[in-house]
């Protein structure tokens, strides 16, 4: 069934901001894109009503397979308590105590949640079994959700490992990597202080490799270290946070095909100094936009409330901070067919209830999702 998306105020196709625009999709593609003048007859028609039609958002970090609730850490913290990472493990017990239907409620709820906040790429990480059957649980599960799936057992050493970081190590790249790697399409290691080292980070990821995944990296969130440059070292898609970089690792970045994934929900939710996406984008890093929806430290599923946060805070302009949340997600999962409107494409968009992608900094806090079509089916 082919759909004809007309009277559209302005178009935002990723790449480009275009008046009196039409798109058509057909099934679950986007056939043709041009001037509405000159659209060909499609089965349906929604007329958007001089509303802006963007591509549906690509948010590639998340954490969406977990239990239980820190909302009494985040009081704490507001309260003047330092972020510190460690409260991953509440969330480690809370989840292995679990059961696979309250999990699959709970990531389920969290992916529809976003879904109408205009998400339509979501990627999600395991991270909160830390062991071969939790890992690969978690997995399974998220495969439910998305197929661009993070083994992320490099999160934190879990307690009972707390003697023996090095095992957990070899654990991780050995039997936890072979139980996790046919559910998933990329590897993940948190490479900051309180958590994994670069050459422990560099083990696991090369091992991840060997398995056949992609890499990604958490990289420079809590401090200046050497994640950023291992990230671009090994061809990662993405190091992700890049809070504390200096200036040999904005050029590497500049220099690399690996993104910089910037997730300001972190530091509104832990009152921590934002990433410099100026600077980055100065030197020509190419930077992506995400949640990091986690219960611990950015328990928001919405896209729109980071754009608002990446134009108030981090020198972004609204369009390169939207292009941040679509094409530069797409970019960090190294996909071409999502985060642009262009034939070919998914027939993924969304519509806004505003004239203007602008709306989304200019107005922020406010539910402007006005429509979603998800793979050419209207949400
Ligand atoms: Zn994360």
């Amino acid at each position: 069934m082919s759909v004809l998306v007309t009277n559209i105020g302005e178009l935002f196709t990723g790449d480009e901001v275009r008046a009196g625009a039409a798109v058509v999709t057909e099934g679950d593609r986007i056939a043709w894109v041009g001037d509405a003048a000159a659209a060909p007859d499609a089965d349906e028609r929604i007329d958007a009503g001089g509303r802006v039609v963007l591509p549906g958002f690509v948010d590639s970090h998340t954490h969406l397979m977990f239990a239980g609730d820190r909302s009494a850490e985040f009081a704490a913290r507001m309260a003047g308590e330092p972020y510190t990472g460690g409260g991953i493990r509440t969330t480690v017990a809370a989840t292995r105590a679990a059961s696979n239907a309250e999990l699959r409620a709970s990531a389920g709820r969290l992916a529809r949640e976003a879904l109408r906040q205009g998400t339509t790429t979501i990627e999600t990480k395991s991270g909160y079994g830390l062991s071969v059957d939790e890992e690969q649980r978690c997995l399974r599960l998220a495969q439910e959700i998305t197929a661009e799936t993070t083994f992320l057992g490099a999160h934190v050493v879990p307690a009972e490992w707390a003697h023996d970081p090095d095992g957990y190590v070899d654990l991780v790249r050995g039997d936890m990597l072979a139980a996790a790697a046919p559910h998933a399409r990329w590897i993940d290691v948190f490479c900051d202080r309180g958590a994994f080292d670069a050459d422990q980070a560099r083990a696991i990821l090369l091992a991840g490799r060997a398995a056949g995944l992609g890499l990604r990296l958490h990289a420079n969130q809590l401090q200046h270290g050497p994640a950023v440059r291992l990230a671009v070292e090994l061809g990662a898609a993405s190091a992700d946070h890049c809070t504390h970089l200096d200036d040999a690792d904005v050029d590497a970045l500049a220099g690399s095909d690996t993104v910089a994934t910037l997730l300001p929900g972190a530091e509104f939710s832990t009152r921590s100094p934002y990433p410099d996406a100026r600077r980055m984008l100065d030197a020509g890093v190419t930077v992506a936009l995400a949640t990091d929806c986690n219960p611990g430290s950015s328990y928001t599923s919405s896209m729109p409330f980071c754009i608002a946060l990446a134009v108030r805070e981090m020198g972004m302009t609204p369009a390169e901070a939207v292009r941040a949340a679509t094409l530069g997600g797409a970019r960090a999962l190294r996909r071409t067919d999502v985060g642009v409107v262009a034939p070919g494409a998914r027939a993924d968009l969304v519509v806004l209830d505003a004239p203007s992608h602008l709306h989304l900094a200019y107005r922020p806090g406010v539910p402007l999702i006005h429509r979603v079509l998800h793979n050419g089916v209207l949400q």
